[in-house]
């Protein structure tokens, strides 16, 4: 015998569905509970579109402060001042680079020679081709 969960009543171990992950092998529900599962109430339109603006309240700060944490990193390694012609050869790179991945077979990366997490610039100097492989192997130290 077990007590069902939900109805409270004592049933015989046949009156419950198999559930493999559980302990004595049964679900915690007998057949007929399982079979009519109690209605949730419903939320209206009103409702879900309230519950769904208190949620933004309640994480706007946290989301708000995820998205200027992004693009503050990004325009930091981006210097202001970047010419044109600084632009176009940083841009040549990635396109070299892509040619040499799809013409070799293997990946080839823009690397940051000083890491940009470790406050480098994404400027042309600070920019060369690696193998994806020496990239990976390297991640943001600075290899001198
Ligand atoms: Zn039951």
């Amino acid at each position: 015998m077990k007590t069902c969960c939900k109805c409270k009543q004592d049933l015989p171990r046949s009156a419950y569905y198999k559930d493999s992950s559980r302990l004595d092998g049964l679900e915690y529900r007998c057949k007929s509970c399982k079979r009519t599962p109690t209605p949730r109430p419903k939320k209206t339109k009103e409702e879900r579109a309230a519950y769904l603006a208190q949620y933004y309240q309640d994480n706007k700060v946290r989301k708000n402060s995820q998205k200027v944490e992004s693009r503050n990193r990004h325009t930091r390694q981006v210097p202001t001042d970047q010419s044109l012609m600084e632009k176009s050869a940083i841009r040549a790179l990635y396109f070299i680079s892509n040619v040499l991945s799809n013409s070799c077979g293997e990946g080839f990366h823009i690397d940051h020679i000083h890491p940009v997490s470790k406050g480098g610039l994404h400027e042309f100097d600070n920019l060369r081709i690696l193998s994806a492989v020496e990239n990976l192997k390297k991640g943001n130290k600075i290899v001198k």
